[in-house]
């Protein structure tokens, strides 16, 4: 059976595309996650919506319990994480407004959570391949078929924030093949990862961090702006992938 859980991001926090929502407050053994959730059905498949940085996003990147978040969609019984997020483009040929679906994240976070298997047990995840190839693939053609710029198999390097990154760092960061840049999709995907769930990240271009000089550095006004115009493509987005999952099986996750 296929469940889908849904993590929207900043300018996402709250899609409205469910039929028969209800909402339900849990707790995990991780603690709350960071919104309530949102349960029902979109196109016949059921799905649970999370906000990341909670409804009214007052939630910092750095205070967001990912394990908690993770947890309680495990805990629903979902068995595929669809997760929107707001990037920096590191590229010049990834605009604002371009959607990427990443298939490789480096990790430049410093202070969250990152595994389930810090307690009781010794587990070492293989994560070479930490994002889902066949929900990117999904995400790709439904893109194509929606008539959306995309770019697909991308490098998304996560920093820990809440500050935006200095014209150095941007700088390395390109020099380390990153293509995107966020606050969120370590540890997240890792821990989807280790409760054996596909996770692809549905990532919306905003802005041009700040190493293209000719470009204004980016702020956090800019973002929202950006999302804002571009939010209805991702929700399309979600429409039409979402009902495809249901003839999905794949073997991804071992
Ligand atoms: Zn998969």
């Amino acid at each position: 059976m296929v469940k889908v859980g849904i993590i929207g991001g900043s300018g996402l926090d709250n899609p409205d595309i469910m039929k028969d929502a209800k909402e339900i407050k849990v707790k995990t053994r991780y603690g709350a996650p960071t919104s309530v959730l949102t349960c029902g059905s979109i196109k016949g498949v059921d799905a649970v919506i999370i906000a990341r940085h909670g409804k009214d996003h007052s939630i910092y990147p750095s205070k967001v319990n990912f394990r908690a978040n993770i947890m309680a969609l495990k805990e629903q019984s979902c068995t595929h994480i669809l997760a929107s997020t707001a990037v920096g483009s590191l590229r010049e040929d990834i605009a604002p407004g371009h959607l990427v679906f990443p298939n490789q994240f480096l990790d430049h976070t410093r202070k969250r959570e990152t595994t389930f298997f810090d307690e009781d047990v010794v587990m070492h995840t293989p994560m070479a391949e930490p994002f889902c190839q066949n929900l990117i693939d999904l995400l790709s053609s439904s893109s194509d078929a929606l008539g959306f710029e995309y770019h697909k198999n991308k490098t998304v390097i996560t920093i820990e924030g809440p500050r935006f990154s200095t014209k150095a760092e941007s700088h390395m960061f390109r020099s380390w093949n990153a293509d995107v840049i966020n606050m969120s999709t370590v540890p997240e995907v890792c821990l989807a990862r280790e409760k054996k769930m596909h996770y692809a990240a549905i990532a919306m271009s905003t802005d041009y961090d700040c190493w293209r000089e000719e470009e204004e550095s980016v702020t956090w006004e800019m973002i929202l702006e950006t999302m804002k115009k571009n939010a209805g493509n991702v929700i399309k987005l979600f429409l039409d992938v979402i009902p495809k999952l249901k003839e999905y099986d794949d073997l991804c996750v071992k």
